[in-house]
């Protein structure tokens, strides 16, 4: 949701742009300021940000979204395992045309991934390597990676792979291949195996952006995490989101992760879904993290409109029914509830891309309910504003200022 004044739009920022009452009630009757999701030096994205404001240091826990991702599938991993996010993406004269492949359907992107496990696998193993690729949503895959005698080594805790494929669109592909001969390889050999395959012939014939090639990335083993229970005493939890990345944090850390249907991570998500999903699991549960990608998508295609109008949709249809859901049932209870909202990153539609200022948050308290700020609603000027210091999310003091942990 985060984002820079637009000069094109009076400098108002997206937040500022979308009509936000609910993200406005929670900010002006609660407890509004900053905080750094991304720590200095690594990359902006939702799995450093993620891992942080849950108050997990990723200098120390994050091996990659690859791992994150097979977990949040639901695939084992086993200890010399190596797991790689797998975009299917669009490679054009040699260029990165697009890193989701025209954004390919679910069940056209099985097909590919059915296809690369047929031609590839097979003729790696004299190689050295056991390779399965596995479909997940989307351009959004995972290949799983092993190496069979022990002269092939990945550097052990570090992320390996391409440069993250949304920040490359539009540039030579040659420039930001992996250092790995291994990986460099399989994914010039799936540019042989997809690119002419039915589906894509399919795809360009009905004047679609075939998804040609895989890009392998943000890979490493599977990370040791205490549990969330353990750091803040919350018994059971929840995590909702159409992106397996977050699901995968989830479960790494002891929380269930759910499938909503039609929680697609896009804008055509199942907005009302996740926030019926949130309150039915809030009758057992303490806990809840509900997770909204398409504000960030309208960033990546700077797109201000298509960015404001998810934004407005989240705060329909996910913030509002959360906040009358909650003070249905727990109002009236001793323990009352709180709520946190904010962006994990920013996504500016003047960069196309994350960046790492410190985002807004907002948490409303129903035991502690604050007189109306007059001035401002939830927006980056205005938590700037109201803002101490800026909060370092990756030592816990969001989550503890959250829980009521000081
Ligand atoms: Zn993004």
């Amino acid at each position: 949701m985060a984002d820079y004044p637009i000069p094109e739009r009076g400098n108002k920022t997206a937040l500022q742009l979308a009509s936000t009452p609910n993200l406005d009630f929670i900010a002006t009757r609660g407890t509004c300021g900053l905080v750094q999701t991304i720590p200095e030096g690594m990359t902006a994205g939702s799995d450093i940000a993620t891992l942080s404001i849950l108050g997990y240091d990723p200098a120390k826990y994050h091996t990659g979204r690859g791992p994150l991702e097979a977990l949040a599938m639901r695939i084992p991993l086993d200890e010399a395992e190596f797991a790689f996010r797998c975009n299917l993406i669009t490679e054009n004269d040699g260029i990165l045309a697009d890193f989701s492949g025209g954004h390919i359907s679910t069940e056209e992107a099985r097909g590919l991934i059915a296809a690369l496990n047929a031609a590839i696998p097979n003729t790696w193993v004299d190689k050295g390597w056991e390779v399965t690729f596995y479909a997940g949503v989307s351009y959004r895959n995972i290949l799983v990676l092993k190496s069979r005698s022990n002269d092939l080594k990945f550097r052990e805790e570090k992320e390996i792979g391409g440069a993250p494929p949304h920040d490359i669109v539009g540039e030579r592909i040659e420039d930001y291949l992996p250092k790995e001969a291994v990986l460099k390889e399989l994914m010039l050999t799936s540019k042989d195996v997809l690119d002419t395959h039915e589906i894509n012939a399919r795809r360009l014939a009905q004047h679609e952006t075939k998804a040609n090639m895989v890009w392998l990335w943000s890979g490493g083993k599977k990370p040791m995490m205490p549990s969330f229970s353990e750091l803040y005493g919350v018994q059971r939890g929840t995590v909702i989101s159409g992106v397996d990345l977050i699901k995968g944090i989830g479960r790494c850390v002891g929380l269930d992760a759910i499938d909503v249907p039609g929680a697609t991570g896009y804008f055509d998500t199942n907005y009302k879904g996740k926030a019926e999903h949130a309150l039915r699991c809030l009758e057992e549960d303490d806990f809840v993290l509900v997770h909204v990608e398409a504000p960030d998508e309208g960033g990546h295609l700077r797109d201000i409109d298509l960015k404001v109008n998810a934004i407005e949709e989240f705060d329909e249809l996910v913030v509002g029914p959360v906040l009358s859901g909650l003070a249905d049932n727990f109002a009236a209870t001793e323990a009352g509830y709180r709520v946190l909202v904010m962006p994990d990153h920013y996504t500016p539609v003047s960069v196309g891309t994350h960046t790492r200022e410190p985002v807004p948050f907002a948490i409303y308290d129903s035991l502690a309910p604050q007189q109306q700020k007059t001035v401002g609603g939830f927006d980056e000027p205005s938590a700037k504003k109201r803002a101490g210091t800026v909060l370092d999310a990756r030592s816990q003091e969001l989550m503890r200022l959250f829980f009521r942990l000081e």
